[in-house]
């Protein structure tokens, strides 16, 4: 039996962001799910537009995500190299075995004559396409161009009156008429390799069987198959995935989603919240409940894909940050918090914050916020507790200070305590109390405070309204 193989294929013309890394995630989990292989090829053939900080960019990003490759850059693996600038002389090959079956042809249209052409077949009502012009040259006339400097393209001569059929994997059954496809340039004028060529014949090579990839690549499959079956290459199984899109039904603004993941990661955003949030956008799970990247992997289908678009949400991602810090581990999480915490945090006090603070905190800031609140110098109080601490009034704050002498850190018998001495139960009881202690009327449970704040600061912030 052959493994199943998946790939990502990212161009590196920039960060990865939320819509690129849900096709990594989608073919890594595929991989995992089959005890597969997923490699990692970098399509750098855009010399202009890729850039090597692009691509280590995009290595620390996946790594970060826990994505990680079984074959692929700084790995290696046997189809190496994966980086298409390095796979010249393989592509080279390939453009031969087309020539010699006929399959190509020069072609020495400029861009105006294309465009040109383009216009008048619109104008006709036509859907645009290589009008065929160069196909018939004949040798003589081919060197007449040659002679005047003209470097042409290399386009595939399409095969008419063919019907390309396939199951895409997410979308079902697909049928497109060749004569409907214009012959297309696999290699460009300067040598360098176009884009339908060089993915269809990696992929190939590299004995990927299954491809996910966004649903703006499913008019290239049909030319895809085309190219393969002149080739004699396997063809993987293809699958277009919906794209995810902004609220408007456009392409995500930065507003909505068009987050880079370095920027998320600078934001403060776990990993496997990342995770969790994209595993189900347009992908369907038995239960909503918070998976572990296994999980992930193990509840993954391909028939839970979904064809509709798929709209970005935040609160949804920020839903999955909250369970994200609620599952970390204790070390991680205040790792995560960073420096201005454990500047402010004492040390021994460090375990006892992380757990009061972590049903309250989404973010580093938020931490830091409370660090401050805790362990800050001055406390400044929020106009709610201001005015919570006024109604309770002196006589409540003398009394806590008493019964705080008398139980310590022991929430329920100080909470008694108060209670008996001056009446006040429930929210009249507990409020002021953390109004005074915090300066907030809302935040972690009180019993952790108590135990969290060390004695000196619990007495004085008392000690300050009596
Ligand atoms: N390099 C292509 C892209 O980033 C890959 C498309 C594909 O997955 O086949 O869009």
């Amino acid at each position: 039996m052959t493994t199943l193989k998946t790939r990502f294929a990212p161009s590196p013309t920039g960060y990865l962001h939320l819509g690129n890394v849900r096709t990594a995630l989608f073919n890594a989990l595929l991989a995992r799910h089959s005890d597969g292989r997923f490699v990692l090829r970098i399509e750098d053939t855009d010399r202009e537009r890729s850039r090597p900080e692009y691509i280590e960019g995009l290595l620390h990003d996946l790594r970060w995500l826990g994505l990680d490759w079984q074959e692929g850059p700084e790995i290696g693996g046997p189809d190496a190299p994966y980086a298409q600038s390095e796979r010249t002389t393989v592509y080279a090959e390939y453009y031969q075995r087309l020539d010699q079956a006929g399959q190509v042809y020069p072609c020495f249209c400029t861009p105006a004559e294309l465009a040109l052409s383009r216009k008048a077949q619109r104008a006709a009502g036509k859907p645009p396409r290589y009008a065929g012009t160069c196909a018939r040259l004949n040798e003589a006339e081919r060197q007449a161009r040659r002679e005047r400097g003209v470097q042409p393209t290399l386009r595939f001569r399409v095969p008419a009156g063919r019907i390309v059929e396939f199951t895409d994997l997410v979308r079902g059954p697909q049928r497109f008429a060749s004569d409907d496809i214009g012959d297309f340039v696999i290699r460009r004028a300067d040598g360098g390799p176009q884009f339908f060529f060089v993915n269809a014949v990696d992929d190939a090579l590299m004995g990927v069987t299954h491809v996910l990839r966004g649903e703006d690549h499913l008019t290239n499959t049909p030319r895809q198959l085309l190219l393969l079956e002149a080739l004699e290459l396997p063809a993987p199984n293809y699958g277009h995935m919906a794209l995810i899109v902004g609220s408007d039904g456009g392409p995500l603004s930065k507003r909505e989603g068009d987050l880079s993941i370095r920027e998320l990661r600078a934001a403060g955003y776990l990993p496997e919240a990342l995770l969790n949030y994209l595993a189900r956008l347009g992908h369907r799970y038995e239960q909503d409940a918070w998976m572990e990247s296994a999980d992930l992997a193990a509840g993954f289908a391909v028939e839970h894909l979904g064809r509709a678009p798929v709209h970005y949400d935040e609160a949804q991602l920020l839903h999955w940050q909250a369970e994200a810090v609620r599952f970390a581990a204790p070390e991680r999480l205040w790792a995560w918090m960073g420096e201005t915490v454990h500047e402010r945090v004492p040390l021994s006090c460090r375990d006892d914050f992380v757990v009061a603070v972590r049903p309250n905190i989404r973010f580093p800031v938020d931490a830091a916020f409370w660090a401050e609140r805790l362990f800050g110098g001055e406390l400044p109080l929020s106009e709610d507790s201001r005015a919570v601490i006024a109604a309770a009034g002196s006589g409540f704050f003398t009394h806590a200070l008493a019964a705080y002498t008398e139980h310590g850190a022991a929430y329920q018998p100080l909470a008694e305590a108060l209670k008996q001495r001056t009446g006040a139960k429930g929210k009249n009881l507990f409020m002021p109390l953390r109004a005074a202690l915090t300066g907030e009327t809302h935040g972690p449970e009180l019993a952790r405070i108590l135990t969290l704040l060390p004695p000196n600061i619990m007495r004085q912030r008392l000690k300050a309204w009596c």
